[in-house]
């Protein structure tokens, strides 16, 4: 099947099963909840297609926690690559390697093995399930950046219009960095 038949059976999918939450996790915000359509088996099948024509040509998918994980574990496996996962601060055992960002309120962490997984010279592509500012992809970015991996693609299955997030990946990935979606909302 083509790029172009995976992109529209996924894009299907989504308009199928996808969910509009108003006001969560705060109030003013629109969360756009992707679990149904990955727990869907043809929304799951579909993404994941879409997602790796996205992907192919990278050794290694780096997933962001958590719905990344899912999508990650489904997008490697179909590439007959490995996964690793980025994970949120505290989850991972030493020695790791951090970085910490800036969120609207606040800041987070994230953090990837220092220890048993060789990053130099991978080409690495990273997957979410939403872009939105592009705080959380882009320090992914620093982190795969500073143990020597070679980001390629950055690959999402929503980005959020009205927000910098495309500008800010970019800047993140010094212009080298394809960011693709299957979708903007
Ligand atoms: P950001 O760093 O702002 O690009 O946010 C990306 C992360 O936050 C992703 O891991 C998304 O899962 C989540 N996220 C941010 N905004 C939304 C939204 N409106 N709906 C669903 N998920 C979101």
């Amino acid at each position: 099947m083509t790029t172009a038949l995976h992109l529209d059976r996924a894009r299907q999918a989504i308009e199928t099963h996808a969910r509009l939450v108003p006001d969560f996790p705060e109030p003013g915000v629109a969360f756009k909840d992707l679990t149904p359509v990955l727990a869907a088996a043809d929304g799951l099948e579909a993404i994941t297609a879409a997602l790796a024509d996205a992907c192919a040509g990278a050794d290694l998918i780096a997933g962001i926690d958590a719905r990344g994980f899912l999508l990650g574990g489904a997008i490697a496996h179909r590439l007959g690559i490995g996964v690793v996962a980025v994970r949120k601060g505290g989850k991972l055992p030493p020695p790791v390697i951090g970085v910490d960002y800036a969120l609207e309120y606040g800041s987070a962490r994230l953090e990837i093995p220092a220890s048993g997984i060789d990053f130099h010279g991978r080409r690495v592509a990273v997957v979410d399930d939403v872009l939105a500012t592009g705080g959380t992809l882009a320090a992914t970015l620093d982190l795969l950046e500073q143990v020597g991996a070679e980001v390629t693609d950055v690959a999402v299955v929503m980005e959020l219009e009205g927000f910098p997030g495309r500008e800010v990946v970019g800047a993140a990935g010094r212009g080298r960095v394809r960011v693709h979606n299957l979708c903007t909302g």
